[in-house]
């Protein structure tokens, strides 16, 4: 068995407390590492730091502790299942982001600790995020506690331009308003605003431009959805200069994902 100071050594994540420290130190830094690209692409653009959601899926709930620690409130996961545990163990020190594909017979299980679903891809999805929430109210409501905030939604946008409608998720472009409008309609969600995965093997800077112009679509049926929800560890300055209000950081925070490579 191992324990604290013994010396041997532990894998990563074991709770050790030399492990802990040196990965403590680890996310210390990359974090920081982070925090000053946000700040300095912020700065060259003339705009607002946008709202830093740290990546977490596939690294252990150990982590989420030391990066509460350093002063992170915004984590996202993409796998209902691995974030509902998260989010038990850590619960009420996080605000959760699900930004996985999801499917509708997830919603019920997600709305109860989710401050925001960045997936909205489809009218199907919708209509089960709305009946979620209800039932949601009506559970806490029975169990004597309030009711929560408006699930805040999404609409993940596909931009990739050879891409089949439900391939790799996101709505295309064309169906914005239709969404948006039902979206609008059902009572207990929230229209945040736009969200997409800059596609592989293109220029990021021309997709979140094209997701610029999709927020603006998106604000024909609601002035108030202006959140944008774009930028991964590899093109965070490219959304910072087109406007991204939420950014979505992994792996520069984390390190290489474990079994992901
Ligand atoms: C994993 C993931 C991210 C984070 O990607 P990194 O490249 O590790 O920063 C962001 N958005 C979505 C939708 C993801 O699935």
């Amino acid at each position: 068995m191992t324990g604290p100071g013994d010396g041997s050594s532990t894998p990563s994540g074991a709770g050790d407390g030399r492990a802990g420290d040196d990965r403590a130190r680890e996310l210390r830094g990359r974090l920081d590492a982070v925090r000053e690209r946000i700040a300095s692409a912020a700065g060259a653009a003339g705009r607002d730091e946008p709202r830093l959601i740290v990546v977490t899926k596939y690294f252990p709930a150990s982590d989420l502790r030391i990066l509460v620690d350093l002063g992170v409130t915004d984590v996202g996961e993409n796998r209902d299942q691995e974030a509902s545990g998260k989010a038990a163990e850590l619960e009420g020190l996080l605000t959760w982001h699900f930004i996985g594909q999801l499917q509708t017979n997830k919603a019920r299980s997600v709305v109860r600790y989710a401050h925001s679903v960045h997936s909205v891809d489809r009218a199907s999805l919708v209509t089960a995020l709305g009946k979620a929430v209800a039932a949601d109210r009506h559970e806490r409501a029975a169990g004597g506690s309030g009711t929560p905030a408006e699930l805040e939604c999404f609409l993940q946008f596909d931009l990739d331009r050879a891409a089949v409608a439900g391939g790799r998720g996101g709505a295309l472009p064309a169906d914005a308003v239709a969404l948006a409008e039902t979206l609008a309609g059902t009572p207990g969600l929230r229209l945040a605003g736009v969200m997409a995965v800059a596609p592989l093997g293109a220029p990021p800077a021309a997709a979140f431009e094209q997701l610029r112009r999709i927020s603006e679509t998106v604000r024909t049926v609601d002035a108030a959805a202006t959140s944008i929800s774009a930028g991964m560890s590899g093109d965070l300055e490219e959304a910072v200069a087109a406007g991204t209000t939420h950014l979505r950081i992994g792996s520069d925070v984390l390190g290489p994902r474990p079994g992901v490579g």
